[in-house]
This record gives C-alpha cells, structure tokens and sequence, in this order.
C-alpha cells in the first residue's frame, strides 16, 4: 500500500514537473537587461524579476552590461537573434538602442522599458517605472524639511548634483527638486556660492560616485575657504557617498561643523546605515519587488494578448511617441521611518542596516 503511494505521489510529482517544464516552454523566454552590478538596486531588480518571471512559469535569461554601451547593445540583439518572447530592458544610454529595438520589432518581440525610458525608438511598448518628477520633489522636501526653510531665516548655502545626462530619469529628478527649490533661490533663502544649475553644469556622467566625490572636493575648495555648505541635492545613493567622503574629508560631520543635509536615492545599504549613523540626511525608496510585479503582470498580458494596465499615457515621451507608463509612487526615508519603511515591509532584515 505504501509502495502503491509513493508511486502515485512519484508520478504525480513528475506530471507537474512535466506541466512547469511544458508551460515555461509555451510562455518562453524573457529577456532582462540590467545596466550594472555596481548599484545593488539593480541587482535586487534583477534577481525580482527572475524571481517573479519564474514563479509564473517563465524562462528567463538576466543580463548585465557593467555600463558599458555596446556590451548592452550587442546583448541586446543576441537576444534578438536567440528568440525571446518579450524584452525588458534597463537602459545605460536611453539613446543607444535603436537598431537592435528596430530588429526586435521587425520579429514582433514586444519591449518594455524598465525605470529608465529608451528614447529615439519608435519600438518601445510600453514604460514601468516610479514616478520619477516626484522623487526629485522628495528629495528636495527633505532639504527644505532637513534646514527648517520654512521657520529659519537663512540664508543657506547649497550644492545641486544632478545624475547621468543620458539618463532621461535624471532630468525628471532635476526638475522636481527644482520645482521646490526655485523659489528660495529666487528669494535668496538659499544660495548656490558655485553658482552652478542646470543639468548641463551639475549632471553626473553614468551616474559615477567617483566623479561626484571629485566635483565636491573641487567645490569646497573653490566656493567654501570661508564659507559653510549647509545642503547638497544629491539624486542617488552612490553620489551622496562619495559627496560625503568629501565633505568629511575636510571636517564636515565632526567637531562643531555638522554634516550638511544630503540628499539621496535607491535605499541602498550603506546609505540606510549612513542616515542611522546622522550623515547621509534622507534617501529615496523605491520597492524594486513592486517594479518587478507590475513588469511581470505587463508580459503576462502582452502572452494573453490582452491590454497592459497602465496608469500613465502623457508624460513619457520619448522622442518618437509618448510611451504608455506605469508608475509607482516613491516613499521619502529619513531617520524615523527606515523602520517601518524598510524593516516592516520584509526589504531589509534589521541585521543587514545594523550601523
Ligand atoms: C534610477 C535610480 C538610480 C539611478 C542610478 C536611475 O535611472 O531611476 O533609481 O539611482 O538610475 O542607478
């Protein structure tokens, strides 16, 4: 009787092997594009979306490209050329891809861009991303929040870092913290010694800590021999490190000369460690598990030939035409939410931010 079992329960094992292995097969191959390993937020959307695209039954194949241009294009149109069903892609450069989304297209490989829009291509179906003018008004909230603009009288003084000029995204953070900040610098509440804005100025190339640690080190010693920066808009994580390597190189963040408010993005670990030891004043969190899951529910519909839900049909145009979006909102942390931010919602264990 028990042999009788376990050869039922055997042969029923295998039959849902055979089905798991069958349906992956029908619902084939999805192509996932990553820019780097060097950010963990990319790592942790990479490791969601083969997570997810698993559990319902995909195959999928993840890509990184280090941020090297034309490592990400030639991946790009080897998966192409090997078939897969459906393309997610995370662009370096949001110009880069035309060819290899024209060849795409030309086999009816549907494209969706993840968090970073492709631009110049007619060929992009369809956007997932989170609402990224509204992370630059967050980020720059916490400033006015961090030096109590309302209450104090000023003035202030502040550096404005922007991200990479070929990251559409960047421009979004830019402007949404500028929409919060242009008018206390136009009321010289806050004040630019460098005076240096515009992306064109304050844009940092492929989003390079090294670079925004170099241009920190170069405005103190420029703009500040007796002067005290007071804020810096930071857009991501790995600025706000190396901005603050710099100015705690030149004592910032002890004695009676405290750390300016540095802004910040992605809730990557050292940051959340940053912001509990009082350096790093606030970051962005963006719940890369939620990207993945409107991402997967996206190719799933494009498999049942349904509609994608979107949420957003006029914002993201991208040169070629408004791409259809879904965007999810960004959550502001400081010190007194990362618990029930970060913690409570299963993202980081306590032990993984222990400062
Ligand atoms: C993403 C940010 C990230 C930045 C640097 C942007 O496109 O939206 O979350 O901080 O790239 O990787």
């Amino acid at each position: 009787m028990r042999m009788m079992a376990k050869l039922a329960s055997a042969i029923a094992l295998g039959a849902m092997v055979f089905a798991g292995a069958a349906s992956a097969q029908e619902k084939g191959t999805v192509g996932v594009l990553m820019p780097t390993k060097a950010s963990a937020r990319w790592i942790a959307d990479g490791d969601n979306m083969v997570k997810q695209l698993q559990e319902r039954g995909y195959k999928t194949d993840l890509q990184y490209a280090e941020d090297d241009i034309p490592t990400q294009i030639s991946q790009l149109e080897n998966m192409v050329a090997a078939g897969v069903q459906t393309l997610v892609i995370a662009s370096i450069d949001g110009t880069t891809l035309t060819d290899g989304l024209q060849q795409a297209h030309d086999k009816g490989i549907k494209v969706i861009a993840y968090d970073r829009l492709i631009r110049n291509s007619p060929n992009v179906d369809y956007y997932t991303t989170f609402d990224n003018f509204q992370v630059g008004v967050l980020q720059a909230q916490s400033i006015v929040d961090g030096l109590k603009l309302e209450s104090e009288a000023g003035p202030f003084n502040i550096e404005l870092f922007g991200g990479s000029p070929d990251d559409n995204n960047a421009f979004f953070f830019y402007d949404g913290a500028m929409s919060v900040l242009q008018p206390y610098i136009d009321s010289g509440k806050l004040v630019i010694p460098s005076g240096e804005t515009g992306m064109d100025r304050v844009g940092t190339l492929r989003w390079d800590p090294a670079v925004a640690q170099a241009r920190m080190d170069n405005l103190l010693s420029s703009y500040y021999g007796d002067k005290t920066v007071n804020a810096v808009l930071s857009p991501y994580d790995g600025l706000s490190i190396g901005i603050i390597s710099a100015l705690s190189a030149v004592g910032y963040g002890s004695g009676d000369k405290p750390m300016p408010i540095v802004s910040g993005q992605d809730a990557e670990v050292p940051s959340v460690k940053s912001i509990e030891n009082g350096q790093q004043y606030s970051t962005i969190f963006k719940d890369t598990r939620e990207l993945a899951k409107v991402t997967v529910d996206m190719i799933d519909a494009i498999g049942q030939g349904k509609e994608p839900e979107v949420n957003d049909t006029k914002t993201y145009n991208n040169g070629e035409k408004v791409v259809p979006s879904y965007l999810l909102k960004p959550v502001l942390v400081t010190k007194d939410n990362i618990k029930p931010v970060l913690v409570d919602s299963g993202y980081y264990t306590e032990a993984q931010i222990q400062p």
